[in-house]
């Protein structure tokens, strides 16, 4: 086959032991499960698509910094040494650690909204959309109308709509918007790239209006990868120059530095000029000490702090960058050969299935997107998860079912985790998949569910 799959730009030297399940075992796990992934023992899964959320594999030099962690309870140098690289990397006055992403949406979210108040963002991550609501505000997704049509090729499908935008803004009054969030790759979306172009209109926008401007930037340096490769303007610039101009667009950041910094556990709080938002700092410092821990750690050992400020560094060489999107590319050629339609063209972090390409006769309600994650397992041991109706739940005000605008099946690339022929495991599952999708003909129905977040815990059974 001549689709050509980027080498590795490292050696290996652990490994981990994984062991591959029998049809009728994984058929018995995932009923045990309720027919939720979540609820999957590890050591079930042959290979774990869940996330690419801290469950990379770390480079030696990652490793051997966590020994020198400085394990202080205040001022220790483990944390000097991550505030020095924050600065450096992103330009901001104001750094702060925490323990993953979802606790910097949890202090920063109720300080910016509140009953009435609205988040205006290119596609909420499910976290940011459940600390929007549970700080009393509600969530508006508004990406550009190509990001919801998977089969439409074109470059920057994570963009925020910036007519609607204004619109939107016209509408609700500005003063009722709490919040613009840039999410940076647009993950909802498939991981798909921001361009800078849009990050500057917003920015330009929320400057106008005097409405703040959060990136969440848990991907910040594929996004950067993207500008440089499809953006003209930016084609000649090094990342570290795209990452630092990119930032230059916001006035905090929220970010799980699980992503782009590949440690296991982490996460930043950042605000970029202390002059204007002294009194954000000193709230969000308040908070941070009162749910996280002291502000000099965040919740986070000062090992983790020495993961993290190497990891800003190292995940944003070029090389490694290249082979990290290349491995999408290649699952993706692997899928347009047999005709499995996904998120095109593939993003950062994943490829998403259009499930709903796949089953066009089972209805949102009940969960595409769900019903091929659960095959995947039954095929071959492959864990990954629903983006779509399943995960987006039900309405904050009616409780009626919200139907997500796309039913995606994400399969979420861990970092440096993965070879080639784990790949065309991957590819060979789908295709074999789509070959019996007619005879797949209903879906789930929930028979338990929690308030919020409900695709962790959800208890499903199949429609017969
Ligand atoms: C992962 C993620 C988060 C939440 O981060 P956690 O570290 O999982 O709490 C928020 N936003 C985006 C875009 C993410 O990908």
């Amino acid at each position: 086959m001549s689709i050509k799959y980027t080498p590795e730009p490292f050696r290996i030297k652990m490994v981990e032991m994984i062991k591959m399940t029998t049809p009728q075992e994984r058929l018995q796990k995932i009923k045990d499960a309720n027919f939720n992934l979540f609820s999957l023992a590890s050591e079930d899964v042959y290979i774990d698509l869940l996330t690419d959320s801290g469950t990379g594999a770390m480079s030696h030099e990652q490793w051997s910094a966590m020994f020198v962690g400085d394990e202080a309870y205040a001022g220790g140098r483990s944390y000097r040494k991550l505030l020095k690289a924050g600065t450096d990397v992103f330009g901001y006055d104001y750094i702060q650690p925490v323990h993953q992403g979802r606790a910097a949406e949890k202090i920063l979210m109720p300080l910016l909204l509140g009953k009435g108040k609205f988040a205006i963002s290119n596609m909420h991550f499910d976290t940011t959309r459940a600390h929007v609501i549970l700080s009393g505000g509600r969530p508006i997704d508004n990406i550009v109308p190509e990001g919801k049509k998977p089969n439409i090729r074109s470059k920057f499908k994570g963009n925020m709509d910036i007519t609607r935008l204004e619109e939107l803004i016209e509408e609700k009054g500005a003063e009722n918007i709490g919040v613009i969030i840039q999410t940076i790759t647009n993950n909802s979306a498939g991981g798909q790239p921001v361009s800078m172009k849009n990050m500057r209109e917003v920015y330009e926008i929320g400057q106008k209006h005097n409405i703040t401007v959060c990136i969440d930037a848990a991907r910040f340096a594929e996004n950067a990868y993207f500008i440089k490769r499809d953006e003209e303007e930016f084609k000649n610039w090094s990342i570290p120059d795209i990452v630092k101009k990119t930032f230059s667009y916001g006035d905090v950041f929220t970010m799980s530095a699980k992503k782009d910094f590949n440690v296991n556990m982490g996460g930043m709080l950042a605000v970029k000029d202390k002059s204007v938002n002294a009194a954000l700092i000193q709230n969000i410092k308040a908070s941070c000490i009162n749910f996280e821990g002291f502000y000099t750690y965040g919740g986070l050992s000062g090992r983790d702090l020495e993961a993290m400020a190497v990891g800003i560094y190292q995940y944003m060489e070029e090389d490694y960058l290249a082979y990290r999107i290349g491995q999408m590319e290649y699952l993706a050629a692997r899928l347009d050969a047999a005709g499995v339609v996904y998120q095109s063209p593939v993003g950062g972090h994943g490829v998403y299935i259009d499930a709903k390409a796949m089953f066009p006769h089972i209805p949102y309600k009940e969960f595409p997107g769900q019903v091929l994650a659960v095959e995947l397992y039954k095929e071959a041991g492959i864990r990954s998860c629903d983006i779509g109706s399943y995960m987006i739940g039900n309405d904050p005000d009616t409780n009626e079912q919200i139907e997500s605008e796309f039913e995606f099946t994400r399969l979420a690339i861990p970092r440096q985790v993965y070879t080639q022929s784990h790949f065309d495991v991957m590819a060979d599952a789908l295709i074999a998949i789509k070959e019996r999708a007619s005879e797949i003909k209903r879906g789930y129905k929930i028979k338990w569910e929690p308030p919020i977040l409900r695709h962790f815990q959800a208890e499903l059974e199949p429609i017969e």
